[in-house]
């Protein structure tokens, strides 16, 4: 039986054009954010990780011996944003945006750890390597942060940005 191809949740094209203009996100993840079918929507997670919001599975991996999908789980994701007050959704859709771009950066994390030619161990930097990734991701907030300012020219809110991370 051919499994229904689930669809992307309703905010997914208004976090799509935020993720590919974060340069947080390595270009390998990106190629997979702009391919087609290259983000697999599950109507549920895998049954051995039942928290899962994105997994990748070695099952994926082309000729290359590159994983080329990363499968997100709708059933773990929010279903939808608030559409009437249009400012707390500007504000709910980058929460989202810096939520969903650390698990990607999780998610690309084990896809640059994958090795094809250890089918006993494929994923050897672990749970590690990735949460690594993921942290990272969210780390250099601050760095995007001074970027959009600079590139902005806001001068202003830069000299007050730098007052506040030489405090802490
Ligand atoms: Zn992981």
């Amino acid at each position: 039986m051919k499994k229904k191809a689930q669809s992307a949740p309703p905010y997914w094209n208004q976090i799509k054009p935020k993720l590919n203009q974060d340069s947080r996100i390595r270009p390998e993840v990106k190629n997979i954010l702009n391919k087609i079918d290259g983000i697999v929507w599950e109507l549920n997670p895998p049954p051995d990780a039942p928290k899962a919001v994105a997994y990748v599975s070695s099952e994926d991996a082309n000729n290359n011996g590159k994983i080329d999908k990363i499968h997100m789980v709708l059933s773990n994701l929010p279903p939808n944003v608030p559409g009437s007050m249009d400012q707390a959704v500007d504000q709910i859709l980058d929460m989202l945006e810096e939520d969903i771009g650390g698990i990607l950066a999780h998610e690309g994390g084990h896809i640059a750890d994958f090795n094809p030619n250890n089918p006993q161990n494929p994923f050897p930097g672990g749970e590690g390597v990735a949460d690594s990734a993921e942290a990272l991701f969210h780390q250099q907030k601050m760095a995007k942060l001074l970027t959009f300012l600079k590139e902005n020219n806001l001068k202003e809110e830069l000299y007050i940005l730098k007052k506040i991370s030489e405090q802490t």
